[in-house]
């Protein structure tokens, strides 16, 4: 048994409060991961408060609401930050409060965190539900059927439906126990596959408007007044809308950029196997895995200089395929 699966259950036990963090705009993985370590610990431990704070993104919601806590309930408490590779991303900063917390994560680690006590970090890992799932079934923590479709919702959004490297025998085994629970398979996917006619419409417009630059990135550049005209917000079209230019023969390298709310720009990266955008966008202050990372950068003429990187990155590793 891994010594810091331990730890986390003793820091676990000797609190009477635990809240669960996890980053801003969130994904299944973030909101799956958060409500299934929260079943699992009211499940094993029910007399404590456990809550689950931060933004929302209304396709996940499903899985549950988020607690609105006051300030004063993170004096005694335990923080724990699921699925978040940079403190910055994290949902709601009050987890500074707490008197101790812990990360729990699956990216690519830049630095330790100096707040954290305790760091447990798998980067191999498909998905932090996944890791999660793992670290539950191998602590005995109980499971409720809620925990279980979240954690089952986490793993199979994060991995691609089970496509993406890290996607293993492991994943599978910790699959077939979470569903053996009793919850309903279509009625997950029926939630996060299931699309409005407006977004499948969006997904036509940006899979005709995408660009392939001179030296074969394909890219798409998103301003907040697309955002307006589509109807649409940064989640959906940003994070939401990467992957059209997935699974195309010849595009190995492919960049969504969205100016966000602020006149910032969140660059989402991503690449086949053979490739590694996780530097780039560490170059540029943001991180995530080898094939699927993202920053936020300054503005749309950083996007073209990150462009030329990308660029560069396709020319590095080209041997004609
Ligand atoms: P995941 O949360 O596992 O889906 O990680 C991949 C996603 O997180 C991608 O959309 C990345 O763009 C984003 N991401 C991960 N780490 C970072 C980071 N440090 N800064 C900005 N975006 C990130």
């Amino acid at each position: 048994m891994n010594n810091k699966y331990l730890e986390l259950k003793k820091k676990i036990s000797e609190y009477g409060t635990i809240i669960i963090h996890r980053h801003s705009r969130p994904d299944g993985d973030a909101i799956g991961s958060q409500i299934g370590l929260k079943e699992a610990i009211k499940a094993t431990y029910p007399y404590k408060k456990v809550y689950v704070v931060g933004d929302t993104t209304e396709k996940f919601m499903f899985l549950g609401e988020m607690d609105n806590i006051s300030d004063d309930v993170y004096n005694q408490a335990l923080a724990i930050v699921v699925d978040s590779g940079d403190e910055y991303l994290i949902s709601d900063d009050r987890y500074k409060l707490a008197r101790c917390i812990i990360k729990i994560d699956h990216h690519i680690a830049k630095s330790k965190w100096d707040c954290a006590s305790l760091e447990i970090v798998e980067s191999d890992e498909v998905s932090c539900a996944s890791m999660i799932a793992d670290i539950i079934f191998k602590l005995s923590f109980k499971l409720t059927d809620l925990g279980a479709k979240a954690l089952f919702t986490g793993i199979v959004t994060d991995s691609g439906r089970f496509r993406y490297e890290g996607t293993n025998d492991k994943v599978f085994e910790i699959v077939a126990k979470l569903v053996k629970y009793n919850f309903n398979l279509d009625d997950v996917y029926s939630k996060i596959y299931v699309e409005d006619l407006e977004v499948v419409k969006l997904r036509a417009s940006l899979t005709s408007k995408f660009v392939l630059s001179e030296g074969g990135v394909a890219y798409l550049m998103n301003t907040q007044e697309d955002i307006k005209n589509y109807k649409t917000d940064v989640f959906t079209i940003s994070r939401g809308m990467v992957g059209i230019m997935s699974g195309i023969r010849g595009i190995n390298v492919w960049a969504n950029f969205t100016e966000d709310e602020n006149g910032k720009v969140i660059a989402e990266l991503r690449c086949t196997s053979k490739y590694n955008v996780n530097s780039i966008a560490v170059k540029w202050g943001g991180g995530g895995h080898k094939q699927a990372s993202g920053a936020t950068i300054a503005n749309f003429d950083a996007a073209k200089a990150m462009i030329k990187d990308l660029e560069a990155l396709l020319k590095e590793n080209n041997d004609g395929n």
